[in-house]
């Protein structure tokens, strides 16, 4: 461009990394010299589903009501029409391509905005649960309960870019520039999401983590000289949502409690999260049997009430689950509603765990009250104006 055009007089970007842990940076080099300013942040309890309306939102899970896909409604349960499935041989139904193109029909059929997979829900008990992301977060009216910054900068008339968080990261780092350069924003939401898949897989000690790492300082380093050329002043910030901790044991918690020969459905629902397991009761000696067996398995722990409370996730009428039973860091429910098999890496353990921790990096100083991943929010609305 010529020197002479005049620059627009203020940038204020915020690039969302998924995973990109405190940890994960630590004893690594990453972009220290265009962002001194490092923080590390505590997370939300829950996975990313939890945590992204939180940033989003500076709301807690018990405020916004997002924290795992699935909750016991069968009153509301968009999936009856599942059912017949569960005839069908378990071989075929059960592999993850048969399940991405289910997963795929459901959402048109549905309408659902959001991130949608039916993961490895049985089909057989699908009926007897709703799912907490039918609409884009990204989006003004995301949220199922308050408001996130889309609709505050809609409100606020400022003109914004959102990353298309179905597209690839070099197709939203293209969007992003294409946007910068025409110097008409003033406020940016990047979500870059392979991180997380990839620290899934190879987990935060390879080598790979480090080529990852290399690659977006490249990407964002260029970011930033599109971001020069085009504004007086730019206002960076990075964060993250979680970190990644590394699997060693894997438990059959399923099995467990399946092997006190308590009917599902009638005496107590369950449903399996990659680190928890949560239930729903419906009568006391099934609390009972469970919560016995539960106190017997070492790998992991009851949430009490005042915990849960602490957290943020004391959700209304219990949404999420009557009890909530949390796996130890780099234990994993295998297999879970999640998935069949275990794998290198994984996070929704407790906040408390270092590997929980997220990060938050910039150009601008960030005041001590910033801590937490749901403050990322607040910068936001500060930056914007809004
Ligand atoms: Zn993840």
């Amino acid at each position: 461009m010529s020197s002479r055009t005049p620059k627009a007089p203020r940038l204020s970007a915020v690039i969302f990394i998924d995973a990109l842990g405190w940890d994960v940076l630590k004893g690594r080099q990453f972009l220290e010299t265009e962002l001194p300013y490092r923080k590390k942040m505590r997370s939300v309890f829950g996975f990313s589903s939890a945590c992204v309306p939180s940033i989003l939102s500076g709301l807690w899970p018990a405020q916004h009501r997002h924290w795992s896909f699935f909750y016991y409604s069968p009153k509301t349960s968009p999936f009856s029409a599942l059912r017949p499935l569960a005839l069908l041989p378990k071989s075929i139904m059960n592999r993850g391509r048969v399940r991405n193109l289910l997963s795929k029909v459901l959402k048109r059929l549905y309408g659902f905005t959001g991130y949608f997979q039916i993961y490895n829900i049985p089909f057989k008990y699908a009926h007897l649960f709703d799912y907490c992301e039918k609409k884009d977060l990204f989006k003004p009216g995301g949220l199922n309960a308050g408001e996130n910054i889309f609709d505050h900068l809609e409100r606020g008339k400022v003109p914004y870019h959102v990353s298309n968080w179905r597209e690839s990261e070099s197709s939203n780092l293209a969007a992003f520039k294409h946007d910068i350069a025409k110097g008409e924003i003033r406020f940016a939401f990047l979500y870059m999401a392979a991180m997380d898949g990839l620290l899934h897989m190879v987990g935060k000690e390879s080598p790979k983590a480090d080529e990852k790492l290399a690659w977006y300082e490249e990407q964002l380093r260029e970011v930033l000289k599109v971001a020069h050329a085009h504004y007086e002043e730019v206002r960076l910030f990075i964060c993250s949502d979680h970190g990644m901790a590394t699997v060693h044991t894997n438990v059959d918690l399923m099995a467990k409690v399946a092997a006190l020969g308590l009917a599902y459905g009638k005496d107590y629902v369950g449903t399996y999260d990659s680190t928890m397991g949560r239930f729903w009761f419906f009568n006391d000696t099934a609390r009972e049997r469970i919560t016995e067996l539960l106190n017997t398995v070492p790998e992991g722990r009851i949430l009490s009430e005042q915990e849960l409370h602490e957290l943020g996730c004391d959700f209304p009428g219990h949404q999420y689950g009557e009890m909530i039973f949390l796996m130890n860091p780099g234990v994993m429910v295998v297999p879970s509603d999640m998935g069949e098999t275990t794998i290198t890496g994984m996070h929704g353990y407790h906040p408390d765990d270092i590997d929980s921790n997220a990060s938050l990096l910039s150009n601008v100083p960030v005041g001590d009250e910033i801590n937490a991943i749901p403050h990322v929010f607040n910068i936001m609305r500060a930056e914007a104006g809004v």
